[in-house]
């Protein structure tokens, strides 16, 4: 489930015809497949996993890592059945399993980068959305599991069974976890009623966005969960997968999603009296991962955008409009659409940095509430329940 495993399937084994070496600077450790490790004395000594160097509970550092002298050295290093014993000099002894030395071995790096699966979808998915039921997610641990998986790999699903009511929503979403806060509050829960004119509040139709482009770090989560709709129509929920029409937009067009991968858009939230929210620096559309270069965040909404006044050159201008110009093609085609009619008892959660959202206009009086949750909450609750909590950890 995390991005990171071991090369190997098995058990790591030392290799049977090379020994554990070491000189002043560091020990090498000889892998049966073939492979050897090095690992610097200061490096090893700062990351022994003795109950008096590393807290079994806590899981942090205890050792005083600038008590350690800059050319430690071991005594002696000893292969066992399971790890490495090392005894050094000043009598401390360190032992490291075979799994962990494998695991975090850096020069060579042995581990396998395993891409997240994701399941791309558009239009089609609308015969076979993910869902999962209330009470399971309210009641079991399992059905937590479930649910977040299908989060993961979908960027979305649908809750079914959900009491009509407020307590109850805000409940199911704690079931993730605790609710962020933003400058519009915690949990929500507003009519739009045609009746009272407030544009703040409007039935307009919304095209397909993710919200807070103007955080450092945009919400995460996002659930919706329609409680009433009355006097009137309309008003279904877009969804489109912001992976895959980036995915189409790399293909078709590379110019386009090179310039949304590098051109900074600066955004704000400044129409609250008193609060001008801006990120620490602005990002890009298409946002990927500084060590595996694969996209991990979409952050994309037109009507955020501030102005753009900073260009390293003119000329990018121009590119700029028909790289977006392209983004938007490719986000209203019909196939990357998603449509449904949210209804009362059927919530809907999904990934903001993954999944855009939009809604057709309407008419009459709608009910909503909601709320978000941090993407770190999020990832947290998904890997703890879908993973022992041994193998995560591990891989620290
Ligand atoms: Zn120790």
């Amino acid at each position: 489930m995390y991005m990171y495993v071991d090369v190997l399937d098995a058990r790591p084994k030392l290799s049977e015809h090379h020994k554990i070496l070491f000189d002043d600077k560091k020990i090498s450790i000889p892998w049966e497949e073939g492979k050897t490790s090095h690992f610097q004395h200061l490096w090893i000594r700062d990351h022994c996993q003795c109950p008096e160097c590393f807290h079994p509970d806590t899981k942090q550092r205890l050792l005083n890592t600038f008590s350690i002298p800059n050319h430690v050295r071991p005594e002696s290093v000893e292969a066992t059945e399971t790890g490495m014993q090392i005894s050094w000099k000043n009598g401390h002894k360190s032992f490291f399993t075979w799994e962990w030395l494998h695991l975090h071995s850096y020069n060579p790096r042995l581990e396998r980068y395993l891409s997240p699966q994701f399941k791309l979808w558009g239009s089609e998915i609308t015969e076979c959305p993910p869902e999962v039921e209330y009470e399971s997610v309210m009641e079991t641990e399992k059905g937590v599991a479930e649910w977040t998986r299908k989060i993961y790999i979908y960027g979305f699903c649908y809750i079914n069974g959900v009491p009509v009511n407020p307590d109850a929503t805000k409940a199911l979403i704690e079931r993730i976890a605790h609710i962020q806060h933003t400058h519009y509050g915690g949990f929500w829960s507003f009519t739009s009623d045609l009746a009272s004119k407030d544009t703040a509040y409007t039935s307009l139709p919304l095209s397909a966005h993710t919200d807070t482009t103007y955080f450092s770090s945009p919400a995460g989560l996002q659930l919706f969960h329609l409680l009433s709709h009355t006097g009137g129509t309309g008003g279904q929920t877009l969804l489109v997968d912001g992976f895959r029409a980036a995915k189409l937009l790399r293909d078709e067009d590379p110019t386009s999603y090179r310039i949304l991968s590098n051109t900074r858009i600066p955004a704000h939230s400044s129409g609250n009296n008193g609060i001008s929210i801006q990120p620490y620096a602005p990002f890009p559309v298409l946002n990927h991962h500084p060590v595996n270069g694969e996209l991990f965040q979409v952050r994309w909404n037109n009507d955020d955008r501030a102005t753009m006044d900073r260009w390293n050159d003119p000329d990018e201008v121009e590119a700029f409009y028909d790289a977006i110009r392209s983004w938007n093609e490719v986000l209203k085609r019909r196939e990357s659409e998603y449509w449904e009619q949210l209804v009362p008892g059927k919530a809907l959660i999904f990934d903001n940095w993954r999944v855009l959202h939009g809604r057709a206009a309407f008419d009459g009086s709608r009910t909503m509430c909601g709320a978000y949750v941090s993407r770190d909450d999020f990832m947290s609750r998904f890997m703890m329940t879908n993973s022992k909590r041994e193998d995560v950890l591990r891989a620290l």
